[in-house]
């Protein structure tokens, strides 16, 4: 970008300030927060699935374990918390009274949320889970590029720390 010249016609319209990229980043993060249950919903999906297909010893579907059970649990309450997040998240952007942390909070919960959701799904496919023919780690070295695009997790943090503290712990 050195030496990097632009027009002055390329100028967002109507804007001063950082007011207008930061405004475009809300949106983009919002988006993201919805995006990342989707990836979640379908890791989640395959792991279920593949529990209740896949057997071992005594001819038992995996899915009888208690800690595979374990695990496919916390996956769909995490990705019902997740969605009620996104919606109330919406709701407030709707009236107008969405702040840039609601929105921090949305992204860095939601894309955590799948991290460990596609991880989760992963270890239960075991060996399979490395392989193309199911979707869940291509989901999860995605969500790995998520979780630092857009604000990384850990700057997340630090807005939501500055709001409810009102100290910028930035630098
Ligand atoms: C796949 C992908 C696509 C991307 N697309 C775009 C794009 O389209 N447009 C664009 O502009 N950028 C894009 N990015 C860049 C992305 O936004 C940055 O990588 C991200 O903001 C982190 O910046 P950095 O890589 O320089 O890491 P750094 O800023 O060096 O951060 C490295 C680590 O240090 C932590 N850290 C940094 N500063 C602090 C601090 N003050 N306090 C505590 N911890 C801190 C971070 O949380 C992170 O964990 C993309 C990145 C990826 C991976």
């Amino acid at each position: 970008m050195t030496d990097c010249k632009i027009p002055a016609e390329n100028l967002l319209p109507g804007v001063e300030g950082l007011k207008g990229p930061l405004s475009c980043l809300n949106q983009a993060r919002y988006g993201i927060g919805w995006g990342a249950i989707g990836a979640a919903m379908a890791c989640y999906d395959t792991a279920l699935r593949y529990a209740k297909e896949r057997k071992q010893f005594d001819n038992k579907p995996i899915a009888s374990h208690q800690l595979v059970q374990e695990k496919l649990v916390w996956m769909i309450t995490e990705i019902t918390k997740a969605q009620f997040l996104a919606l109330q998240v919406g709701r407030l952007k709707d009236l107008g009274r969405v702040h840039p942390s609601h929105i921090s909070m949305l992204k860095m919960n939601n894309v955590w949320m799948a991290l460990e959701t596609a991880r989760s799904a992963r270890a239960i496919l075991g060996a399979n889970g490395i392989v193309d023919d199911y979707p869940v780690m291509r989901h999860m070295n995605n969500l790995e590029s998520v979780s630092t695009y857009e604000g990384t997790h850990d700057i997340h943090k630090l807005i939501i720390g500055e709001r409810i503290t009102g100290i910028p712990a930035y630098f």
